[in-house]
């Protein structure tokens, strides 16, 4: 109900609607600007859909990710383009950018032009303040969440730029190829990555995920060497704790945990809680839950299938006694909802064991263009009425925020099964931590972290991907699933004492509350930003714009005397002796004599070794070599050190230019193996 939401349009002193031009090529797109307040933060909102437009471009903003090729660019450039010529119009002016997938990075692009139009700076200074102050979050390894432009439609709205910045055509579309001078699209990440000087995935094995995914942007360097970083996602607790575990935290915990909630030390009381008092909250929330379902459910049922004694058996099976399951989230496939249902015979045992009964509720939406998505949605809907699983396996319809929270704060175990490694975080398992509800889940995205911190506090399906065929695989994860819940979690849940309880359950609860729950709160979450990125960025930028840029133009200067000299570096020598040729360990002595073409000291030398684990190749370690000598433009290096270890290795010499005021090695990724 767009009337509810706390969202106003911004209007001018005379109360009427600012109007934000956005020059488009051939025309102007005109957008009208909405404020939401969220919380104490402004998210400022574009919107062309008025008569000022065409009706062409008033479609803009109708839909997200709706459209062809054509409509995703016109997005992308209001977004990018226009949300900077915004932020201008209402004096905004921020130290850094933080980009949030590779869509908004067309903001670069405008920045570029600004520094060079109104700051008068060259292309390269004003790229080298643009990058320091920029970051750029990749939420995805999907394919799908990463556009590419073909270069004629990309230079249809973006022709005009080179000419704005002083770069030729093909400079612009090479910020956006891994392979420059190639006739690849245009990456919008990939220009996000040559724009920003930081990225971040957003858990530690989407880091590593995104570093190989990346690697070929920075030739030379290895993927383990990349400075793409990570920072895992966290959820908000005031948000998703429900409001009873927020009272009981704060009468026993104290309302010091609020302000300390990413402090494990501040969670330290949850193990002084009686199991009891645990238990009876837990049994409160799951009856809580249960009402919504029958009351939701019923409502649902009764508008759509009509059958009103069908409805009301169902919803009397839904017992408070039973081990309740949940899985709600976007139905894309790489999530698996389906994959459950491998084997509905061994299913049906599970749900109808009577001494143990377990039940599944889920819930979740597929994008309207997924039709393989929204194929899993009508499969577990068809099962959940067939009648071995009537009561057992239930689907909520309209998944929204409000059944998410009732799902996270209601079930006892929320269940995640992506296939690895492609859920880059997940979140929803992290709400159910804060309501003391059990993840069990594919150790990705955050639960790889968030498993290792108390393995008595949840469960894992392995890490380890055994087939290549994926098939195969989801009938051995399912097969794991069932032979867990059959062996191992059922039991646990059940071994209930004379209270009604299983202590050893109780003490699940507690782990994932104390030992989990608090490294994944959105206050951690920020600080990690802080931290990593928005500190070190504010610190190194100020440095480089402080008496009218001078550090940027230094570094650009010094980057633009190395590029021109690189090619004429030249070997000397090369004189390698090993102490055991095989490397299988004792000593490397190295000398190297390198005319460096003028770069002198500038020009590092270093050894870069790689071994060979089950069949792939790894970097092993670097070692720096020593200058010994200057001779003019020519200068011996040597290298004396172990280097150490069995088996098989590969090992290189690498070149790089040296300069403490980059970033770091992809700054200015130049390298010559020799
Ligand atoms: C938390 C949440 C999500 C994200 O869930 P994942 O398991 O991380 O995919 C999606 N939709 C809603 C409504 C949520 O509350």
């Amino acid at each position: 109900n767009f009337n509810q939401l706390p969202i106003e349009q911004v209007t001018d002193e005379e109360g009427k609607p600012v109007i934000l031009e956005v020059p488009y090529p051939g025309r102007i797109v005109y957008s009208h600007i909405w404020r939401v307040n969220v919380g104490r933060m402004k998210l400022y909102l574009m919107d062309t859909d008025f008569d000022l437009n065409s009706e062409y471009d008033r479609s803009i903003t109708h839909q997200l990710y709706g459209g062809d090729w054509e409509n995703r660019i016109k997005q992308e450039y209001l977004l990018g383009i226009g949300g900077m010529l915004m932020l201008k119009k209402l004096g905004i002016n921020s130290d850094l950018y933080h980009c949030n997938e590779g869509h908004a990075a067309l903001l670069n692009l405008q920045r570029l032009v600004d520094y060079v139009q109104e700051k008068g700076l060259n292309f390269n200074t004003a790229l080298e303040i643009v990058r320091s102050t920029s970051l750029y979050t990749v939420h995805t390894p999907v394919p799908a969440g990463h556009d590419y432009f073909d270069e004629g439609l990309f230079g249809k709205y973006m022709g005009e730029f080179p000419a704005r910045l002083g770069i030729s055509w093909a400079d612009l579309m090479n910020m956006g190829r891994e392979n420059p001078d190639t006739n690849e699209r245009f990456s919008m990440s990939v220009f996000a990555l040559n724009t920003c000087q930081e990225a971040n995935g957003v858990s530690w094995l989407h880091g590593e995920v995104s570093k190989k995914m990346f690697a070929g942007i920075w030739k030379g360097y290895s993927w383990e060497e990349s400075h793409v970083g990570y920072v895992t996602n966290g959820v908000h607790m005031p948000t998703w704790a429900a409001s009873e575990w927020k009272s009981f935290y704060a009468e026993r915990l104290g309302e010091q945990v609020f302000a300390n909630q990413s402090d494990p030390k501040a969670w330290e009381g949850i193990f002084n809680v009686s199991d009891e008092d645990i238990w009876n909250l837990r049994m409160r929330m799951k009856n809580k839950f249960i009402n919504f379902v029958k009351r939701d459910f019923k409502a649902k049922w009764l508008a759509n299938q009509g059958d009103p004694s069908a409805v009301m058996s169902i919803v009397d099976k839904i017992n408070p006694d039973a081990l309740i399951i949940g899985f709600a989230r976007r139905f894309a496939t790489y999530k698996r909802a389906h994959l459950l249902f491998t084997d509905l015979d061994r299913l049906a045992k599970i749900v109808n064991n009577e001494r143990f009964p377990v039940q599944f509720v889920f819930s979740g939406k597929a994008h309207p263009a997924d039709g393989a998505g929204q194929g899993l949605i009508k499969r577990i809907l068809e099962i959940s009425r067939m009648p071995q699983f009537l009561g057992k396996i239930i689907f909520l319809e309209d998944y929204n925020m409000i059944v998410a929270k009732r799902l996270v704060t209601g079930v006892d175990i929320w269940l995640n099964t992506p296939t690895r490694p492609l859920e880059a975080s997940g979140t929803s398992g992290e709400k159910a931590e804060m309501n003391g509800v059990l993840n069990f889940s594919v150790l990705d995205g955050w639960w790889y972290e968030g498993y290792k911190f108390d393995e008595k506090a949840g469960w894992a399906l392995t890490d380890r991907r055994t087939f290549t065929d994926q098939a195969q695989q989801d009938k051995l994860d399912a097969a794991t699933i069932y032979s867990m819940l059959e062996n191992e979690i059922v039991p646990l849940y059940f071994e209930k004492n004379s209270k009604g309880y299983s202590p050893k359950w109780i003490q699940y609860i507690k782990g994932s509350i104390g030992h989990i729950a608090p490294h994944f709160t959105m206050t951690r979450m920020i600080n990690d930003y802080i931290d990593r990125f928005y500190n070190p960025e504010k610190k190194r930028s100020t440095a480089l714009k402080a008496d009218d840029f001078k550090l940027a133009k230094e570094i650009v200067a010094w980057k633009e005397s190395v590029v021109e000299k690189w090619n004429g570096i030249n070997v000397v020598s090369l004189d390698i002796k090993e102490a055991n040729p095989n490397l299988t360990g004792e000593k490397l002595d190295v000398t190297a004599v390198i005319d460096t073409n003028g770069i002198g000291k500038d020009l590092g030398l270093e050894y870069v070794s790689y071994r060979v684990e089950d069949g792939v190749e790894h970097l092993y370690e670097t070692k720096q070599f020593k200058v010994t000598k200057t001779d003019g433009n020519v200068l011996t290096y040597h290298l004396d050190e172990k280097v150490r270890d069995t088996g098989v290795f590969r090992y290189g010499f690498r070149l790089y230019p040296i300069n403490p005021n980059l970033a770091h090695r992809q700054d200015f990724a130049f390298v010559r193996w020799i």
